[in-house]
């Protein structure tokens, strides 16, 4: 299908699917048991179980390049979440037989790859509170050479195959190659078509996606950008990174990702973006941050080097980003 990455791409399908597809058996077992990370961001036995398959299948297609992912196993160790790694390993062992706790634990601990060169990023349930609440959440893999993406694919168990919210159907995959495009499929009906995102040049047209969590950015910021456009219609409030599918098939034309004022030094995680910004970007979008910066994927973990995240269908960039500007959403807010 593509001229480069191919190899890539196909094993970022399969990943993906195969990890989306399990999240969602766990979430219909109503496997929710919610344990608690340092940081309290909440984090289950799928997180993990999603991690595990996808760095195994890693080890068996590309045992050399290393994973960038969200979780370890250092909480899964503990004595008293025995219940939670039998879970996990129950699933995993559903789809590979040979998955002992052990095996796991370590396929988990691949996800503490150094973030240079060329490797792969991985968030194994990007919006795991949409995932708990029943809402939106995707899978998130990419591939970054030399802090460029080149490889981005999104399994979004909610998500038909043209990137709408659709939460009874099987799901949809997005995939993108740099410089060769960005497509989506069903899960259940696997033809690929071309994602391309909205033509609009109005801003007061343009549709706002926003995190369902209002922790995870400035309403009252939203609010004044919203005017300064002259938005005609509310914000689509929804999780994850399903909102750069969406964005990259026209359903909407903005996502402005803001920094809350209770969480002022706050800085994007590599893996909730990397698979995102290629799909906008292959969409026909722009994505940079808040000051109109790249975004700099060579940083490590996070991205140091940018605040916050505007993602555009491109034509309504400039004006969004000055709009930013004007209600000072391009600086960092004060602590509240
Ligand atoms: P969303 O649903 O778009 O807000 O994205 C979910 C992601 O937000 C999670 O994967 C977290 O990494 C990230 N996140 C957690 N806390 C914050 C925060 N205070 N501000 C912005 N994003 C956050
Ligand atoms: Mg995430």
């Amino acid at each position: 299908m593509f001229n480069t990455y191919n190899k890539e791409a196909a094993f970022a399908v399969e990943a993906v699917k195969t990890a989306a597809q399990l999240c969602r058996q766990i979430q219909r077992d109503l496997v929710l048991r919610v344990t608690s990370k340092a940081d309290h961001s909440p984090v289950t036995v799928a997180d993990f179980a999603s991690q595990a398959v996808v760095a195994r299948s890693l080890n068996v297609v590309f045992p050399d390049l290393p994973l960038v992912a969200e979780e370890d196993s250092a909480l899964l160790r503990q004595s008293d979440q025995a219940q939670a790694l039998e879970l996990v390993q129950h699933y995993v062992a559903g789809l590979y037989p040979q998955a002992t706790s052990s095996l796991i634990l370590d396929w988990i601990d691949r996800g503490s790859g150094r973030p240079e060169g060329t490797f792969w990023t991985l968030d194994p349930i990007d919006g795991t509170k949409g995932f708990i609440r029943g809402d939106q959440y995707v899978v998130a893999l990419a591939l970054i050479v030399d802090g460029k993406v080149v490889v981005a694919a999104m399994g979004c168990p909610d998500l038909n195959a043209r990137m709408q919210p659709d939460h009874d159907g099987a799901g949809s995959i997005a995939i993108a190659v740099r410089t060769e495009g960005a497509w989506s499929m069903g899960m259940a009906d696997p033809e690929w078509s071309r994602l391309k995102v909205s033509d609009c040049g109005v801003p007061a047209c343009a549709r706002m996606l926003l995190s369902y969590e209002s922790a995870h950015t400035d309403l009252a910021k939203i609010d004044q950008i919203a005017e300064q456009l002259g938005l005609k219609s509310g914000p689509i409030l929804m999780d994850s990174s399903a909102k750069y599918g969406l964005l990259a098939a026209g359903e909407g034309e903005l996502i402005v990702r803001l920094l809350s004022p209770l969480n002022p030094g706050y800085t994007e995680n590599l893996w909730d973006h990397a698979a995102g910004a290629l799909l906008i970007e292959e969409a026909g979008g722009r994505i940079t941050d808040l000051q109109g910066k790249e975004l700099d994927f060579s940083r490590g973990r996070k991205l140091m080097g940018n605040l916050g995240v505007l993602a555009s269908n491109g034509v309504l960039h400039a004006s969004v980003l000055r709009a930013l500007a004007r209600v000072g959403a391009d600086r960092r807010p004060e602590h509240k």
